[in-house]
């Protein structure tokens, strides 16, 4: 084969494909690094596809205002701050906070309309995702309108289908306009890509997800009756929309007013267990661990053979230490200024002497006639006991959302159990330090993404506080009905045309019918069950595979450490990055916008892949040899 030199200074170009809050965090890396003067004006050119190419993502601007974020307005930027991306923060701005109150906009008597009536937005507000959207489109807008001439970005508003080999060393991305883009480098930032179609009995009566909950709920009567399975943040938005979206509305006494175009509701789970809402905010600074640490981690995997941690005997006992220390820490600052200092004084000289264990058991003692027992495999792991009949687990369904509610509206602040939770949510970070790529064993990854990874959501990415209170205000109302235990049968019965939901788990069996079936969950990527063409295609040309085929519940893209995609056959396309919920299994909790303070993960991505991307981009024509035939 002959080979002849590249010209120096080839122009580099870039695909990205999918402009939600990813991919816009991998634009603005672009732009902020290649704006620095160690790039100097190297000609680049960037391909963005998106359908909508405005940045939103699944953020869609047009949805109602009752479909709320469950992150506080103040926890959302996308600005990189220098803890993440150090001296090249580029650009500095609002955090949707911010940029909410200048834009002037107030929040309505019913706590979520946006607009120029009500009250001043407060910094821990729940706004309308709504407005997340605009907010992206314009971060989006203010990043391109900043971009260097060096620069050539072109926008497509179509879906990529394909992503091919070229002989030059290129790729090839096919969309679905007819357009083939080459790019040498491409980064896949698709966010939650759609579930394969699915035919199963009833399917017409089967509604596979509530977004958009016009649409989808469109055949919906109110003299329906509607099996709503899932009890966490889609199913919330699910009971906003069934109820709200068709003009219910809530007294100042938190009891609900019917619109009568409200259908019946049965709402169910797989656990029956409900999930925990959010707190009020209330945070006293960042939350400082003192066992469930990088060191602690990196001295367990040293220990293990093989390097991979036990979930139930390394991972877990870490999480509880901490919860409990979270607990007593907060016990401490509400008896007074000097309780608060001699708790973490007794804490911290607990770590150093390895006397942990009987100093918690000594604060449990100490704490337990104030503020209750603390036991955090009890709060995690909860179990039901005997459920006698339909009614008995009705009562105890709404006890436990009642007294969960209590805690949330005390606030991190003010409860030493919502105190102890928020260590699940904080520490995420540690989290992914002992599970990501390849972290647990198997058997351990499996029960991870199986079922803990549900634990821990339940335990803190559960729906708004005054989501849980209209909850309550439902089955007050007799709206919503929660008759059937854990993990109902559904079965379509064709004779009767409707859904046959019968229990499981009640000592006396009870049965409901339901003209619908609405799953509210949130599905999780998919490598072999996916109705994204571009996945398939990637899939069936062998350029992605599942990682860890071998276990059941984790069904994400495989990548390595440095985001690139791993073929069937092991091999990793290192011009290509996947950034993202695809990511779920490889890399744990990948479904969040970034938040500003300490270092964001969705950046950090962002960010170290972009520099690998242009570290590998100055080489092109520098002296580089290829086979005679490609250069040409
Ligand atoms: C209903 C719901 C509510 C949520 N609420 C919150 C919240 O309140 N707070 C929070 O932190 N997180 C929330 N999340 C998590 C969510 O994952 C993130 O907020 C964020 O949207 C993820 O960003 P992304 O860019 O990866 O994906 P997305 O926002 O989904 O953007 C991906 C983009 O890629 C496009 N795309 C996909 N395939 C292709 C293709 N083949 N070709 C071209 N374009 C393509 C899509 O059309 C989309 O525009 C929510 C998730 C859901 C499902």
């Amino acid at each position: 084969m002959r080979f002849s030199r590249t010209p120096a200074q080839l122009p580099v170009s870039i695909t990205i494909v999918g402009l939600g809050s990813r991919g816009i965090g991998v634009l603005e890396r672009i732009i902020t690094l290649t704006s620095r003067p160690e790039w100097g004006a190297r000609p680049l050119s960037i391909d963005l596809v998106d359908p909508d190419c405005d940045g939103a993502g699944l953020h869609d601007t047009t949805q109602p205002d009752y479909l709320l974020l469950n992150t506080v307005c103040s926890q959302v930027s996308l600005f990189p701050e220098e803890t993440t991306v150090g001296a090249d923060v580029g650009d500095q701005g609002p955090t949707l906070y911010a940029w909410v109150r200048q834009l002037g906009l107030r929040l309505a008597d019913d706590g979520y309309t946006l607009g120029d009536q009500g009250r001043e937005i407060r910094p821990d507000d729940y706004l309308p995702r709504r407005i997340l959207g605009a907010y992206l489109t314009w971060f989006l807008q203010r990043t391109l309108d900043r971009a260097p001439a060096h620069l050539n970005i072109r926008l497509h508003p179509a879906t990529a289908t394909a992503v091919n080999d070229t002989d030059a060393g290129t790729r090839t991305i096919t969309l679905d306009n007819g357009t083939v883009l080459r790019s040498s480098y491409v980064f896949l930032t698709c966010g939650h890509t759609p579930p394969a179609a699915a035919t199963a009995p009833g399917e017409r009566h089967r509604i596979r997800t509530p977004y958009p909950p016009a649409q989808q709920f469109a055949g919906i009567r109110p003299e329906h009756t509607v099996a709503l399975a899932g009890t966490g943040l889609s199913g919330m938005d699910a009971l906003a929309a069934l109820t709200l979206g068709r003009g219910g509305r809530y007294t100042d006494r938190g009891d609900y007013v019917r619109s009568g175009r409200e259908p019946h509701i049965l709402l169910f789970s797989r656990t029956g267990l409900p999930f925990r809402a959010r707190p009020t905010d209330g945070r006293t600074g960042a939350f400082a661990p003192l066992i469930l640490t990088r060191q602690t981690i990196d001295r367990l995997r040293a220990e293990t053979t093989g390097g991979a941690l036990c979930l139930h005997a390394d991972l877990l006992p870490l999480l509880c230490a901490e919860m409990r220390i979270a607990f007593h820490r907060r016990c401490g600052a509400l008896t007074g200024a000097a309780a608060q200092l001699a708790t973490e004084e007794a804490l911290r000289a607990a770590v150093r002497t390895d006397t942990l264990d009987a100093e918690l058991e000594r604060l449990d003692a100490q704490h337990r006639v104030e503020y209750g027992t603390f036991s955090p495999e009890d709060i995690l792991f909860p179990t039901l006991g005997d459920l006698p009949d339909s009614a008995t687990y009705q009562e105890r369904y709404t006890a436990a959302l009642e007294a969960d509610l209590q805690e949330a509206i005390k606030g991190l602040a003010a409860s030493p159990l919502k105190s102890a939770l928020e260590v699940l949510r904080d520490q995420r970070d540690m989290i992914r330090h002992a599970v990501d790529f390849g972290g647990l064993d198997d058997i351990s990854h499996d029960v991870f993404y199986g079922s803990f990874t549900a634990t821990l959501n339940r335990a803190v990415t559960g729906p708004q506080l005054d989501r849980h209170g209209d909850l309550l205000a439902l089955i007050r109302a007799g709206v919503v009905r929660v008759p059937l235990g854990p993990e109902p049968r559904c079965d379509w019965d064709a004779r009767a045309g409707s859904w046959r939901l019968s229990s499981t788990r009640l000592t006396e069996p009870h049965t409901e019918h339901a003209h619908w079936l609405v799953h509210a969950t949130s599905g999780q990527p998919d490598v072999e069950a996916t109705g994204s063409t571009l996945l398939n295609q990637l899939r069936d040309t062998g350029r992605i595979r599942r990682h860890r085929a071998g276990t059941a519940s984790s069904r994400g893209v495989d990548i390595t450490v440095g985001q690139h995609p791993v073929a069937q056959d092991g091999h990793a396309d290192e011009q290509m990055w996947i950034l993202g919920p695809l990511c779920e299994g490889a890399t744990f909790y990948n479904h969040y916008v970034p938040s500003p303070g300490g270092v964001n993960r969705a950046l950090l991505d962002a960010d170290r892949t972009v520099r690998a991307m242009l570290d590998a981009a100055r080489h092109i024509g520098e002296d580089r040899l290829v086979p005679a035939e490609a250069a040409r």
